[in-house]
């Protein structure tokens, strides 16, 4: 079993994935409102992605043999005003996960706890991705600033990822 202080800081990460989850969906009825469903299938897409790290964790958690205690889950910000300012969001939001998981893996060394590490380190590899797949995106739409045509490109160049669609 895991330390309660390091238990803790797992399922307060779950709550974060899972609110992080929810964001992304939010982010995705922004784009849907807007038919940029290039842009939405990817939100839709990151928001099933943050759901499974949700549920990797969970199942850590479990597997370590502590309790997994959900908590509340934060509802998402302000809704955006443009597809570049929903992807700022995002990356902002990418960051502070980041930031949770490398404040998780100190906690593990602390705490000695040689388990956590694999794990932790898929996490933070799994964050640089993340970022970079998020910052260029970000730059992409600073190129195109805000010109309909290079927007409406750039959706249908994003619009590849698949996504959970619910059953008919
Ligand atoms: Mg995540």
């Amino acid at each position: 079993m895991m330390s309660a202080r390091l238990a803790d800081a797992y399922n307060a990460q779950i709550s974060l994935e899972l609110a992080s989850s929810h964001a992304y969906l939010q982010l995705a009825a922004y784009f849907a409102d807007t038919s940029l469903t290039g842009f939405e299938s990817w939100m839709r897409a990151q928001a099933d992605e943050e759901r499974m790290h949700a549920l990797k964790f969970f199942d850590f958690v479990l597997d370590r043999g502590n309790q997994a205690d959900l908590g509340a889950i934060d509802g998402p910000g302000e809704p955006p005003t443009s597809a570049l300012e929903a992807f700022e969001i995002a990356l902002a939001a990418e960051r502070s996960v980041t930031e949770s998981i490398r404040n998780l893996h100190a906690m593990a060394r602390e705490e000695n706890d040689a388990a956590s590490y694999p794990l932790l380190e898929w996490f933070l590899t799994e964050q640089v991705e993340e970022e970079a797949s998020v910052g260029e995106i970000v730059d992409q739409l600073r190129f195109a600033d805000g010109n309909p045509a290079a927007v409406l490109m750039l959706d249908r160049e994003h619009a590849g990822r698949a996504h959970v669609t619910p059953a008919e």
